[in-house]
């Protein structure tokens, strides 16, 4: 029966339709389901690594990606209170370990929508807006999913169930899996639009990790745009946060003057490190934040959804192919275990390298970065691990 029943996929966010996308690239059929009347358009995830870079490419989409989007060839680390460049990194050095040797900046929205375009245009694929995911039933060789939609309830019947439904995921609490972890006490302010202030950090790359033991700084050049994240403190209020003072003495704060600035829009979020117990339970999986969520230092959450989505698609097209569906364990083993459980690791070190405490221990961190940077191997291996790229 499931050869001819179409892959369902709950979400429309990047992950959902990207693994459409991988689905159709092996010529499933496959219907998207996405909660809301239309698809995402905040500005969140924008940073794809060359893993990632070469997933779009057998997708279909690099071009138009990489034409919506900003190319990173370095990356720089500087010390918050002397204002120093501890060290710089230059993708150049990788040129050999990738197809695609940089980090490209592309809204995820951006994204959704150029997968929502190709989409369109598959005789293989069809994306429903305004169905939200609300019951499972599992049987030895389909699935039937119930959605609520503005005209009622819909069943639908398909091969198998895939849940991109992000990190509050109604698949995932459906199959009943644990969401492990720890959420931070930390929050992170985020201010996207246009800041003057390249004259009092010169030098200034577009990825740029700015240390301090109180308030650690990311800044990035987006495409259009910059954006800043700054450590908010759990005692912070946060309509003091949002007010114009707090933004003014925040940038204020970090160059040592007025800023001049002009916000597109301003966000607060919490931080939380979280992985599923299990990837998959029968004919049904779970990807994405829907599987697995860290912190945004490195920029890799999205990356490894995307990921998942590939491993997944290439599972499902083994079990079409007659391998048994317990072959699900292993994309379980491979993306869990293999995947999302060092990334949190990584992560976590990122974000205690920017944040680190005790004199000793930052002078011992900005050494090793700066040996690092010194030394073109060195520098290579942290630019693969960056990059998510095997580093031997
Ligand atoms: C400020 C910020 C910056 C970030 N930067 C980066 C970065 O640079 N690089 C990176 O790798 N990651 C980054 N991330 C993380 C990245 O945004 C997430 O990993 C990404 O959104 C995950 O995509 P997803 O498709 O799994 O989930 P989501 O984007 O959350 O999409 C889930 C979709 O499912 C839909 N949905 C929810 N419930 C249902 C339901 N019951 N039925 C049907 N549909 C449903 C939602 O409406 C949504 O459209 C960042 C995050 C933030 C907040």
């Amino acid at each position: 029966m499931t050869g001819d029943q179409p892959v369902l996929v709950v979400g429309g966010g990047p992950v959902g339709m990207c693994l459409a996308l991988a689905l159709v690239a092996q010529g499933r059929r496959v219907e998207v389901f996405e909660a809301e009347p239309r698809l995402q358009s905040d500005l969140r995830g924008a940073a794809y690594h060359p893993p990632t870079l070469e997933l779009f490419e057998a997708w279909g989409i690099l071009d138009e990606v990489r034409a919506a989007g900003v190319e990173v060839r370095e990356l720089c680390y500087w010390e918050r209170r002397t204002r120093e460049c501890v060290a710089r990194f230059d993708y150049r050095l990788i040129a050999d370990d990738a197809r695609f040797p940089f980090r490209l900046h592309c809204m995820q929205h951006v994204l959704c929508r150029i997968a929502a375009d190709r989409l369109a245009a598959s005789p293989l694929a069809r994306v429903h807006l305004g169905h939200r995911f609300v019951e499972l039933q599992q049987e030895p060789d389909h699935v039937v999913a119930r959605f609520a939609t503005a005209a009622g309830e819909r069943e639908v019947v398909g091969a198998f169930l895939c849940g991109a439904d992000g990190a509050h995921s109604a698949v995932r609490k459906r199959l009943e899996l644990a969401f492990e972890g720890v959420s931070h006490e930390d929050r992170f302010l985020v201010l996207n639009g246009s800041f003057d202030i390249d004259a009092d950090l010169p030098g200034l790359a577009p990825v740029n990790y700015v240390f301090d033991p109180d308030e650690w700084v990311i800044l990035l050049k987006l495409p259009g745009f910059r954006r800043i994240v700054f450590r908010a403190r759990p005692d912070e209020d946060e309509a003091a946060l949002r007010s114009p003072v707090g933004v003014a003495a925040r940038l204020h704060g970090l160059v040592g003057r007025p800023v001049a600035y002009s916000l597109i829009n301003l966000a607060i979020y919490r931080v939380h490190e979280r992985v599923a117990e299990s990837f998959h339970r029968g004919r049904a999986a779970i990807l994405g934040d829907a599987a697995h969520i860290n912190n945004p230092a490195g920029g890799m959450a999205l990356n490894a959804g995307l990921q998942d989505a590939a491993d997944l698609a290439r599972t499902i097209a083994a079990i079409d192919d007659g391998a048994d569906p317990a072959i699900l364990s292993g994309y379980t083993m491979r993306r869990r275990e293999q995947s999302a459980l060092p990334i949190l690791a990584r992560a976590g070190q990122n974000l205690a390298e920017l944040r680190a405490q005790e004199a000793r221990e930052r002078e011992a961190r900005n050494q090793a970065f700066r040996a690092a940077a010194a030394d073109p191997a060195l520098a290579r291996l942290h630019l693969l691990r960056f990059s998510m790229l095997p580093a031997f």
